[in-house]
């Protein structure tokens, strides 16, 4: 056994915790190879340290191999997690695109790093975007399509996203593809007749913004005309996700809270008024997410630091629990990427027809170069640059721009933002700060969920 097997690089461990039905020193193991976690004695843990595995008895070996803690000898593990990503990457059934039909939108937030003009999509390039997409539909075998409008605000132009989604839907039917779309929306102008317009185009999945209660969010999301935007949003989330056809048609929202040290504070409330308001029993979910820099506009210089933001992330987390709001998970899981930059036919696409790898590259001004761009649709055909910056995160992954090669949870995160990477910040998700209690609360949660059945134990 002990030549056959290793003990993986991918793994966090919490403290020790003692739980009532297992009262011996114990740990949570995370193996992040395969997204598990394991509540493991202390004596077994210490053995697997000391790599005493001829001493744990088969059950436990099987165990601990089916979950990935234990692996078979490799030169290098990090190379094998990344070529396994590129295989999966290279089989993935899904196209994903991104549409920003508009480069306008109603609010100033403080953060944005936008430059917002009024200006749509126009009929040509919309035509134009349809053909490229049924193109790469026809040359691979993708089974579903899936669009997320992001904008600017796209309601804006939610004559394009009617127009673009009654194309594709027409002819994805005829060619066998499924299709669906999901919405990044600042909530402004989504009012029942908008969502239904919208789910009559297979839009069921909305992320929709809210910063704090009332003042707290008007300061960081104030509406450009003047005036605040927190109790029409707040209203609108109500009324949208009352309707029969929301339950019906298994729609849901993310509401994302962008967190810095002015808002902070009034997270916390912010979970109270939604549940107050009946949203944790309606399909919605909560994001925590940190205010970072936008194109270099200095948006983070407000932010908590990484360590402090994690450590708030976890009482958030369990405040909103106790307040009802279901989390699919709190342990990240395995991922073959960690967005859309290296999906080799994942593209972004703006008003202006300009096609990008990350949705955070249109209508902002740092990146308008040449190198942040794919191409552009009236000439993507003849001139296209495969190295536009992020595109080859999976080839500079492996040259010490980040910590990634050594890091044990790259198998659950798959190198964070390469945006920020690129730009010389850190890329990492809260989780890098907050893994071993992540691991404590999804036990608890499991616990409750599943009081009479106890979590899968070690010996
Ligand atoms: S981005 Fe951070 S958490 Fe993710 S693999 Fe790289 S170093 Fe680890
Ligand atoms: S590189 Fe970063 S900002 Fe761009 S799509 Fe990926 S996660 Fe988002």
């Amino acid at each position: 056994m002990e030549g056959e097997y290793v003990l993986s690089r991918y793994l966090i461990a919490s403290d020790v915790v003692s739980p009532d039905h297992h009262p011996d020193p114990s740990r949570l193991l995370f193996a992040s190879r395969t997204g598990k976690s394991l509540l493991i004695k202390e004596k077994t843990y210490q053995r697997l340290l000391a790599g005493e595995f001829a001493k744990m008895d088969e059950a436990t070996l099987r165990q601990l191999r089916e979950d990935e803690v234990l692996v078979p000898p490799t030169r290098d593990e990090f190379r094998d997690m990344l070529e396994k990503n590129q295989q999966a990457i290279s089989e993935v059934g899904t196209l994903s695109l991104t549409l920003q039909p508009t480069a306008n939108c109603q609010l100033g937030c403080v953060y944005c790093g936008q430059q917002h003009v009024k200006k749509n999509l126009d009929d040509d390039t919309s035509a134009r975007i349809v053909a490229r997409i049924m193109d790469t539909l026809r040359r691979k075998p993708y089974a579903k399509l899936a669009i997320n409008w992001y904008g600017g605000e796209p309601i804006l132009a939610l004559k394009q996203i009617e127009d673009i989604s009654g194309r594709l839907i027409k002819q994805c039917g005829q060619a066998g593809v499924h299709f669906f779309a999901s919405m990044v929306s600042n909530g402004l102008s989504l009012k029942p007749d908008v969502y239904l317009r919208l789910q009559r185009h297979r839009v069921n999945s909305f992320q929709i913004t809210l910063d704090g209660i009332g003042q707290a969010h008007d300061l960081m999301r104030p509406v450009k005309a003047g005036g605040g935007s927190f109790d029409i949003i707040l209203q609108n989330l109500v009324d949208v996700t009352g309707m029969p056809e929301f339950s019906a048609n298994r729609s849901g929202v993310t509401i994302r809270i962008n967190i810095n040290r002015h808002n902070q504070g009034k997270v916390a409330d912010l979970i109270d008024l939604l549940a107050e308001r009946g949203l944790a029993a309606r399909n919605v979910g909560l994001d925590f997410r940190p205010v970072v820099d936008w194109g270099g506009n200095q948006a983070d210089r407000d932010s908590l630091p990484a360590a402090d933001f994690a450590a708030l992330e976890i009482g958030w987390t369990q405040h909103a629990i106790r307040r009802g709001f279901e989390f699919d998970r709190i342990l990240p899981a395995r991922t073959i990427a960690p967005c859309m930059v290296v999906m080799p036919d994942a593209e972004v696409y703006d008003a202006y027809g300009n096609i990008y790898p990350c949705y955070e590259f249109p209508y902002t001004p740092k990146y308008d170069a040449p190198k942040y761009k794919i191409g552009h649709i009236r000439s993507i055909d003849q001139v296209r640059n495969d190295k536009a910056v992020t595109r080859e995160w999976y080839a500079d992954i492996q040259t010490g721009m980040s910590p990634c090669p050594r890091c044990p949870l790259f198998p659950v995160c798959g190198g964070g933002c390469a945006k920020l990477w690129y730009n010389g910040e850190t890329g990492c998700p809260s989780f890098k700060l907050n893994l071993p209690e992540r691991l404590v609360l999804d036990y608890w949660m499991r616990k409750r969920q599943r009081a009479s059945e106890p979590a899968p134990a070690i010996a």
